[in-house]
């Protein structure tokens, strides 16, 4: 039978544990009447409760309004297990191991950059390399790449110069998580990584050249500095080939000791091992590592994407000033209720409220900024993190729109050149290795980014603040 949903709050509905034998905890998920069925189209519901039989796991498995199927856990999943001897598992946190956003916001109005707009984004796509295993300007190994690996972002503004501390302010973490160590991090997965930092990576990244189109609060926008026809940068990227090996050992590996614990899980996929346990402490040491190597790597796109618009439009006009970075495939350390707690987030954005001591001072009175893209197409979101969403979702809301069709399915519905030729007549300039690719990226691909957004702001564990529209984008 379909799994019975109980509506508990506005946009929130439930799953209770009377559904399968072999539920810990209920099923949580963010939707409304409109988004509700492309959930249930796909086994990203199924897939939810498979990951309340975690062991450990408390509180609720919660789904996000853009969730769809993935690797063992749906993609905008959140899971939190409690310490010590509750489970991480690889497959909550997923193959790109913080992969996320980073958002700058430029010294230019829409107008003052009128018609240079083609040669902007062109610029963009030769100064950035892209694409499935490529690698760039940058190439880092044995303790430089340590350095890397163990102080993320911070390593490269204090060895390498590469932006500056208040960058570092600006982001998740500051940067950085303290808990990786690089001798965690397999030879294969180093030499992966070795040259792609600095990269965008294939089909699903992206950076984007958007205008604030709408703001939805006034305060809260003009703290961001953000008012409408502003020109921002939004980078989306994460570990790369580096951050893909990490989760590809661990799997494997905790898929071998999984009996040993006596852990029995309802799809393989699912492979995990007690945090305490040497095989869960090796993979959350190499995951943070792997992390602060996602975190390096949007750091070096933002220093090209500067160098860009320096280069175009001067020192002061060409300015780039990051808003924040946040990523949305982790596992953090973290407590509610007095209790520690392993949150993971796969696909599903960390969203703290105003007060919390891990939202950077200079936000810290109206919470921490949080981007959810859209497509290349639509709208994109900035939202604020709400202190209701520390009890709703472990402090998460959703990452973008979400999938609602398969790359193959896209690929084979829309027509690349045909899409492009739309994309543009609207204005959107478009950097993208093939047509084929395009397709499989093009906006009908994704679930309507408006009634997403909507579904989080009702269920309060998002504040809308602006929406950007894009004008340039350059597909990974
Ligand atoms: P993911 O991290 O799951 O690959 O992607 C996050 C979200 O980014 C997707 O759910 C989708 O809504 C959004 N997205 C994908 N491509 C683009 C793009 O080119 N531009 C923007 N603004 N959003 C995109
Ligand atoms: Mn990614
Ligand atoms: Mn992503």
């Amino acid at each position: 039978p379909p799994p019975p949903l109980v509506e508990v709050a506005p946009s929130v509905y439930e799953i209770p544990t009377s559904y399968r034998s072999d539920m810990r905890v209920p099923a949580r998920i963010f939707a409304s009447p409109e988004t509700l069925p492309g959930l249930l189209a796909d086994h990203s519901v199924e897939q939810l409760i498979n990951v309340t039989t975690l062991p450990g796991i408390v509180g609720a498995a919660c789904g996000m309004p853009d969730m769809h199927e993935g690797y063992g856990f749906p993609v905008g999943g959140v899971a939190a297990t409690a310490l010590p001897d509750g489970v991480i598992s690889p497959g909550g946190i997923g193959f790109d191991i913080n992969c996320g956003v980073r958002l700058l916001v430029a010294n230019l109005e829409r107008k003052d950059i009128a018609d240079r707009v083609e040669s902007l984004v062109h610029e963009l796509s030769r100064s950035v390399p892209s694409g499935a295993g490529r690698g760039g300007r940058w190439s880092f190994s044995g303790k430089k790449l340590d350095k890397i690996l163990e102080g993320g972002a911070g390593a490269l503004v204090r060895e390498h110069e590469v932006g500056t501390e208040t960058d570092l302010e600006h982001i998740e973490s500051g940067g950085a998580l303290e808990a990786a160590d690089a001798s965690a991090v397999s030879e294969r997965a180093r030499q992966r990584g070795a040259d792609q930092l600095g990269t965008l990576g294939s089909g699903n990244h992206f950076l984007e050249v958007q205008v604030v189109d709408e703001v939805f609060d006034e305060g809260l926008a003009g703290r961001l500095g953000l008012s409408i026809g502003r020109v921002t940068v939004l980078v989306h990227s994460g570990s790369r080939g580096l951050g893909h090996q990490v989760c590809t050992d661990h799997v494997r590996l905790m898929d071998s000791v999984m009996q040993r614990y006596g852990i029995q899980v309802p799809d393989r996929q699912l492979a995990c091992a007690p945090l305490s346990s040497p095989e869960g402490q090796q993979y959350f040491a190499a995951m943070c590592a792997a992390a602060n190597f996602g975190f390096a790597n949007r750091h070096l796109i933002a220093h090209i994407v500067r160098e860009v618009f320096r280069r175009m439009f001067g020192e002061r006009e060409g300015f780039l000033r990051l808003i924040y970075d946040v990523g949305h495939n982790t596992a953090k350390i973290e407590k509610y209720e007095g209790k520690k707690v392993c949150v993971h987030r796969k696909g599903a954005t960390r969203a703290f409220g105003p007060g919390s001591r891990d939202v950077p001072a200079a936000y810290r009175d109206i919470g921490q900024p949080v981007f959810i893209p859209g497509s290349m197409g639509t709208s994109s979101f900035v939202c604020m993190g709400t202190e209701h969403g520390s009890e709703a979702s472990f402090g998460s809301t959703c990452h973008g729109a979400g999938r609602q069709m398969s790359r193959a399915a896209a690929k084979k519905k829309v027509t690349g050149h045909v899409l492009r030729k739309e994309l543009e007549a609207r204005g959107i300039v478009i950097r993208c290795a093939s047509n084929a690719e395009l397709a499989e990226e093009a906006p009908a691909a994704y679930k309507d980014v408006d009634r997403v957004v909507d579904v989080v702001a009702s269920a309060g564990i998002a504040k809308k603040v602006a929406r950007l529209r894009p004008i340039g984008v350059v597909k990974g």
